[in-house]
């Protein structure tokens, strides 16, 4: 992996975080938790190794949305920050549009199309999972 340096943070400011090489497996998710989190109709994220990832400044709340995942977001402003698996994380998986440079990291992938919401679609041809890839459906 290249070193770069992706920095990002919250709507307020008080949460910056930076990660050390270039975020892989961009997507959108379209789950039912990540549409209540976000209250949008989708969220993008990408994947950066939890050892080239950190926060330097603020300090992230965090909410364990499910019994796999707990998710971080700003306690002042409720930006969401990102998603990571419970138990021994080893990635986590930033909001593409909470980095700053947001428009250069563009979705590869659509998952958990099922609950899609019938007036929300794109126009680009990435591939759709109904689930997750690697998930039985
Ligand atoms: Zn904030
Ligand atoms: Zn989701």
């Amino acid at each position: 992996m290249t070193e770069e340096l992706w920095t990002g943070g919250c709507l307020c400011g008080h949460v910056r975080y930076e990660a050390r090489v270039r975020p892989t497996a961009p997507a959108y998710c379209h789950c039912r938790m990540c549409q209540h989190l976000s209250g949008a109709p989708a969220m993008t994220f990408a994947d950066v190794p939890l050892e080239h990832f950190r926060y330097v400044s603020g300090e992230p709340a965090v909410y364990r949305s499910s019994a796999m995942a707990e998710r971080r977001f700003c306690p002042r402003c409720g930006s969401p920050l990102e998603w990571r698996a419970a138990e021994a994380p080893d990635a986590v998986e930033i909001t593409i549009a909470s980095l700053d440079r947001a428009a250069e990291l563009a979705p590869q992938a659509h998952i958990w199309t099922e609950s899609r919401l019938p007036w929300f679609d794109t126009t680009d041809a990435c591939p759709r999972h109904r689930r997750e890839p690697g998930v039985s459906e």
